[in-house]
């Protein structure tokens, strides 16, 4: 069964698919994108991703390509031309094709991109084996609030983390507290046993799934501190792990090679993995709406 892509308007297969060579998004990252995850023939977190989503297009003044209810017709149509019972759907607007120049076009149309990807289903042992990390300077831009599609330091980041045998770069700020990794959202357990992740900024992205991490956690009465914590709390923490629509909660069990906790998911970390997939079963995901920076 061959892919099928959405583009401006047409649903095509995946390798026919194309847009034009002066998109602002090819020439200049002008756009912004969203990933949803689908498990169980399940979107999970729409809202949660069509509110961030209104925030970046308002934050860079891009138009909406379509109303939120049609742009989801559009989100489910791909799904179901591609058979996704588990995997993600990738959707990209950017500010449309025009001559190029940095200012903003007078008369660009916003152009939208809808992507699937199948995977397996969820496989909780692979996120209990847990990944290792390692630690980088961030030397991203000042809105990592905005979900921009310009992300040179963060492929350039996971690419690092992959040449050191690692599966993902926890970036570090100039005052030496993580913000978040290249693609997710990083937490830990700290000694006293509380759940640690940094408090919404524009110092990195809300993820929807940390928002899901967040509602289940304070539903379990687990104790939550919304803080930026140091490179040096993260080697020496009890517990890790990383959050994003596509790793869920996968435990982090090394950082720059030094072991955390006894080497496999510690024990809030599996607790918090089992809340968090039993809140989506229930809500579908974050119940929301809190700020975006
Ligand atoms: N932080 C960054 C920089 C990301 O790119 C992502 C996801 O792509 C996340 C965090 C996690 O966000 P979400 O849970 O919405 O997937």
């Amino acid at each position: 069964m061959s892919r099928i892509a959405y583009v401006n308007g047409r649903y095509v297969p995946h390798g026919d698919a194309a847009v034009h060579i002066e998109d602002r998004g090819y020439q200049f990252a002008d756009g912004v994108y969203e990933v949803f995850a689908v498990n169980g023939a399940r979107l999970i977190g729409e809202q949660g991703h069509l509110d961030r989503l209104a925030h970046s297009l308002s934050e860079l003044r891009i138009d909406w390509p379509l109303g939120r209810r049609a742009l989801m017709v559009v989100v489910r149509e791909v799904m179901r031309r591609n058979h996704v019972r588990d995997g993600l759907i990738y959707l990209q607007i950017t500010r449309g094709a025009a001559r190029r120049d940095h200012g903003f076009p007078d008369q660009a149309e916003s152009a939208l991109v809808v992507t699937a990807r199948k995977s397996g289903p969820l496989n909780k042992q692979a996120l209990f084996s847990g990944v290792d990390v390692i630690t980088i300077p961030d030397i991203r831009w000042e809105r990592c609030d905005i979900k921009s599609v310009s992300l040179l330091p963060n492929v350039l980041g996971k690419q690092q983390a992959r040449d050191a045998g690692a599966y993902e770069a926890w970036q570090v700020d100039k005052q030496g507290f993580v913000t978040e990794g290249t693609s997710t959202n990083a937490w830990i357990v700290n000694a006293d046993g509380e759940l640690v992740t940094r408090n919404i900024s524009t110092s990195i992205l809300n993820g929807i799934t940390r928002l899901a991490v967040l509602e289940a956690a304070q539903a379990a009465d687990v104790n939550i501190v919304l803080r930026p914590f140091t490179e040096e709390e993260a080697t020496t923490a009890r517990e890790a792990f990383i959050t994003s629509s596509t790793s869920h909660v996968t435990a982090v069990t090394r950082i720059n090679g030094t072991s955390i906790g006894n080497g496999h998911a510690g024990e809030l970390t599996s607790r918090i993995l089992d809340l968090y997939l039993s809140y989506v079963d229930q809500h579908g995901g974050p119940k929301v709406t809190e700020s975006w920076k």
